[in-house]
């Protein structure tokens, strides 16, 4: 068994071929959280879960790039039943602000905040752990700064993933201070920029992922992603930690189970 923890198989990308895409992962021995990213596609997230209760759990959430109509009330709602097993992806997203004015930037970040931090509340409140999305500015460390000063700030105390981590070695060494999962994707297997964290991130606090349908593994570069490829970044991720594969998927599915509440097993 090997765990995808951060997918989104419910999104249209998957309409025309969702169950063929779903067996292959099923032929592969994968497992996947799913992940809600508004109202909308939380809700869709659910549906899947729902269907294939052994081997897929969701995530209900408000990305930061989709603020528009949060109303955490409604994500209350979704957040109590029985395949929710985290709140998220909610974050910091800095990454597109780049050609704005300052004034637009600031109201911005400040609506994200605020929105990540009713989520982080409600994660709190159902003792649900969070699926957090964080990207910083171009090369720079901005959000990932944000979101500590937030979490410290905010006292919670279920489990956090961030998840396609892209930070400095520096800001690794803090979110591992505060017992933080990481996940890598497919990016580690075509860039050189993550091998350093990775190497330095101890393999009981990462989580292999594909965010599925974006950013495929190599071989499979350029093409849609699905949740099986994930065995090429647990390859990847075992070469570069110079482990063995064995040992990477077993200790990254054990550590799916120590921070998510996933059932039936
Ligand atoms: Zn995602």
């Amino acid at each position: 068994m090997i765990f995808d923890a951060h997918t989104h198989i419910h999104f249209p990308a998957y309409n025309k071929d969702r169950n063929e895409v779903i067996k292959r992962a099923q032929a592969a021995g994968v497992k996947m959280i799913t992940v809600g990213t508004n109202f909308k596609t939380s809700q869709g997230a659910i549906a899947i879960a729902e269907k294939y209760p052994d081997d897929i759990w969701a995530t209900v959430g408000c990305h930061p790039n989709d603020l528009e109509n949060f109303n955490v009330e409604e994500f209350r709602h979704l957040a109590n039943h029985k395949k929710v097993i985290a709140i998220g992806e909610c974050g910091l997203d800095y990454y597109r602000l780049n050609n704005l004015s300052t004034s637009d930037v600031d109201r911005i970040k400040e609506k994200q905040k605020h929105v990540f931090l009713e989520q982080v509340k409600l994660a709190n409140e159902l003792n649900k752990p969070l699926m957090i999305h964080c990207r910083p500015s171009k090369g720079a460390n901005d959000a990932y700064e944000d979101l500590i000063k937030i979490y410290d700030q905010s006292n919670f105390k279920v489990p956090a993933t961030n998840h396609f981590f892209v930070g400095s070695l520096n800001v690794a060494q803090k979110f591992l201070d505060r017992d933080f999962y990481l996940t890598f994707g497919g990016a580690i297997t075509f860039a050189r920029d993550y091998d350093e964290v990775i190497r330095f991130y101890p393999l009981e606090r990462i989580l292999l992922e594909t965010d599925a349908p974006y950013v495929a593994p190599v071989p499979y570069r350029g093409q849609r992603n699905e949740p099986a490829y994930v065995m090429e970044v647990a390859k990847k991720l075992a070469e570069i930690k110079n482990l063995s594969l064995n040992k990477v998927i077993k200790q990254t599915t054990k550590n799916i189970f120590k921070s998510f509440s996933v059932s039936g097993y």
